[in-house]
């Protein structure tokens, strides 16, 4: 098993890591045009990340966490890299360095709507003897305009319908319309709601646990509920083939207002990060792992490809 975790190997391999990191970058590949709404694919760049020798015939597991911006979509997959770069139990990195991989930052600018994908496909051993390839998807969209939120509407409908695992970023709480921009996806997958700067542990502590008690509860179909938000209910669990919910604490003020946070450890509040700890494996770890079916069949690398190709096609005008 490859990502057996390996203590003694010291200095060396951290060299390596850092070495990698330094080539591998975040990769644009879907591009919303802002003036006339049209989506591009960098079909180039995604075949140089798919096609690649030793992963283009395994099957995929793609890892996409989407919502809307400056809710730490961003940091939390660098979280997720550090995981698969590292694994072993501190690979959560050291209390004062910084965080880097997918670009995340605080402030209110608005960046340019689409998807990126991580330049390095991980392939991990199963517990069964398979090789999996692990693709990490970020995505990005504004929700300043009408014309905007309908862009962002198409990064998340093409982002759950190419994923494997979607993990929703919602803040605080989940709102009618979160569950009504579900509706639209009728897709089977795996779909987390991830829950950031939960308050209410007293009602549903953090965690997987907590959380899950706590969806069941607000999916609940309920006889004196308008019919409309009854059939949101309904469609959304007929939609996913499973759905989870996860509540993660707040991180602390330093990593939410101050300008000069680099997302070291130790400016983390200890109750985030340990959480943290459990969110990151259950999505990740090799007995975790989900790989992307599409109509029943296991999708590889190569086809994902084409899929990103025909999907694409559907919001070009
Ligand atoms: P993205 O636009 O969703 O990718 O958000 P980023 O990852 O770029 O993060 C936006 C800002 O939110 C940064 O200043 C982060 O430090 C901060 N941040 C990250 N995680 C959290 C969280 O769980 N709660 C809060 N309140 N802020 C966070
Ligand atoms: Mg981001």
């Amino acid at each position: 098993n490859s990502l057996t975790p390996s203590p003694d190997e010291g200095i060396d391999e951290e060299e390596e890591v850092v070495l990698e990191e330094e080539k591998s970058r975040p990769i644009q590949i879907v591009l919303a045009n802002e003036e006339n709404h049209n989506f591009d694919l960098d079909t180039a760049a995604l075949e140089k990340i798919l096609l690649q020798d030793h992963i283009r015939d395994l099957n995929v597991v793609v890892v996409s966490v989407a919502g809307a911006f400056r809710k730490g979509k961003s940091f939390l997959l660098d979280f997720m890299l550090r995981y698969m770069y590292n694994q072993n139990c501190s690979w959560m990195g050291g209390d004062d360095e910084p965080l880097k991989g997918f670009s995340w930052r605080g402030g209110c600018e608005r960046e340019t709507t689409g998807i990126l994908v991580w330049s390095d496909v991980f392939v991990v051993d199963r517990p069964d003897g398979s090789k999996v390839a692990v693709l990490l998807v970020d995505t990005q969209g504004a929700f300043d305009s009408q014309s905007t939120i309908k862009d962002s509407a198409t990064v998340f409908a093409l982002s759950t319908m190419t994923s494997s695992v979607q993990v929703y970023n919602l803040s605080q709480n989940i709102q009618e319309d979160d569950l009504q921009h579900l509706q639209h996806w009728l897709f089977m997958l795996s779909l987390m709601f991830l829950i950031r700067d939960w308050s209410y542990p007293y009602d549903h502590d953090y965690g997987l646990e907590g959380g899950n008690a706590f969806l069941k509860k607000r999916l609940q179909v309920k006889e004196k509920q308008h019919e409309e938000l009854q059939n949101v209910r309904k469609h959304v669990h007929s939609c996913f083939s499973s759905i989870s919910c996860f509540l993660l604490p707040h991180p602390g003020l330093n990593v939410a207002t101050n300008k000069y946070f680099d997302g070291r450890l130790r400016d983390i509040n200890e109750e985030f990060k340990k959480e943290l700890a459990h969110l990151v494996p259950l999505l990740l770890a090799p007995d975790r792992l989900v790989e992307k079916e599409i109509g029943g069949n296991k999708v590889t690398c190569k086809d994902l490809l084409e899929y990103f190709k025909a999907y694409i096609k559907i919001y070009q005008g």
